[in-house]
């Protein structure tokens, strides 16, 4: 088997897998690692964003990647002060592991696909070597590093960086019943950013990011909070049938590394992520595209960063959205003003 590559794209999320599809061709080699066994922890909504990036490249959902119940609205709940209001906001409910392997499904036939784990990068000088957990080695000319807000490549090239990290937590729940909207849940009691719950074929997702330390003792708090508040009961809460966790990156004005000329980072590794609702799916794709569209041109390191300035833009946004909603004050005022939310006819705690 062929062990040196011109590209090594370490991870196949939707990052990677999208970067691969639209950069695949007859002149260049592409090696993909991607780690089958470890599943992304996510909410599985697709945004209006990702929804519209999508539709830009003609792409056609396949019906088996989607979940029921289709969401039409976000309830947005303040534990402090008991508002809750509801806004409009269409998503897409979805198993994301089907969406996943539907994306690399259309990754293109010149590849060559293993399903491993980097465990070490090394670079060599002219290329780079990397070796997978069962001891196997390939070496390449370019390294992408598309593996997530864990990134090896981001961590061993570019060492510590300046990019906020929080500890994701999700718990699932068998649910009778489901709400048709997703419940983004604010309580800076116990956390810095919002938390979820939504539901998904019978099964109801209750998760957060929490600062790293003492994470599930402030997610369990949280979960007693909710219950205390009235806003769900206590037995809903009864029996985990799954916890899961992993890191999640929180950007603020700084923390983006799209790499140099022989390293690229893209999707979350890089940074690209919304601070204020932990959406990433239509930044993995559009930083993925915006590679694909930069690795053979002269200088490709300018023109990738140069690509993704309107993406660093709006993950910028986000982050002083994040900032904004994090004050109790500030958010109390604008769920009171009502601004942009819809009535309900359903009785809620305000
Ligand atoms: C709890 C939670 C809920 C979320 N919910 C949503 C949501 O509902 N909607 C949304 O748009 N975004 C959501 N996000 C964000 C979103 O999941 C990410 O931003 C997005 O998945 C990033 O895509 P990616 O391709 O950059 O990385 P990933 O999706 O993390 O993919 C990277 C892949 O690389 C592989 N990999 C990692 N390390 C290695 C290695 N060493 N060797 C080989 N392979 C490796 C992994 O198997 C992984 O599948 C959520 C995030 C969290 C944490």
């Amino acid at each position: 088997m062929k062990r040196h590559f011109d590209i090594a794209v370490i991870g196949a999320g939707p990052a990677g897998a999208n970067f691969v599809r639209l950069a695949d061709s007859e002149q260049k080699s592409i090696l993909v690692i991607h780690n089958e066994a470890w599943k992304k922890p996510c909410g599985g909504l697709l945004s209006p964003d990702a929804q519209r990036v999508l539709a830009s490249y003609d792409a056609v959902l396949p019906s088996d990647v989607l979940a029921s119940p289709q969401i039409f609205a976000v309830r947005v709940i303040d534990i402090r002060s008991g508002l809750v209001r509801r806004y409009p906001r269409h998503y897409l409910n979805m198993k994301r592991d089907a969406f996943d392997a539907w994306l690399r499904s259309l990754m293109g036939k010149h590849i060559t696909y293993v399903n491993g784990r980097c465990v070490k990068l090394t670079d060599e000088g002219k290329y780079f070597r990397i070796r997978l957990s069962d001891g196997t080695e390939y070496t390449a000319d370019t390294l992408v590093g598309a593996d997530g807000a864990s990134s090896i490549v981001r961590r061993t090239f570019f060492g510590k960086e300046k990019c906020r990290r929080y500890t994701a937590i999700q718990q699932q729940f068998q649910a009778e019943n489901a709400d048709p909207f997703y419940s983004c849940i604010y309580d800076g009691k116990t956390s810095p950013a919002c938390s979820w719950i939504l539901f998904k074929d019978g099964i109801m997702t209750y998760g957060g990011a929490f600062e790293t330390k003492n994470s599930r003792k402030a997610f369990e708090e949280q979960k007693k909070r909710l219950i205390a508040g009235g806003f769900i009961s206590a037995k809903a809460f009864e029996y985990p049938i799954k916890t899961e966790a992993c890191e999640v990156l929180c950007p603020s004005f700084r923390g983006y590394c799209t790499g140099n000329d022989r390293i690229f980072l893209i999707g979350e590794a890089a940074g690209f992520i919304s601070a204020s609702s932990f959406e990433g799916i239509s930044y993995a794709l559009l930083s993925g595209e915006a590679l694909a569209k930069s690795i053979d041109t002269a200088h490709p390191a300018m023109t990738y960063r140069a690509k993704t300035a309107k993406l660093r833009l709006k993950a910028k946004e986000k982050s002083l959205k994040r900032d904004i909603l994090a004050s109790d004050i500030l958010r109390e005022i604008i769920m009171r003003s009502g601004i942009t939310a819809i009535h309900s006819h359903r009785k809620e705690m305000s």
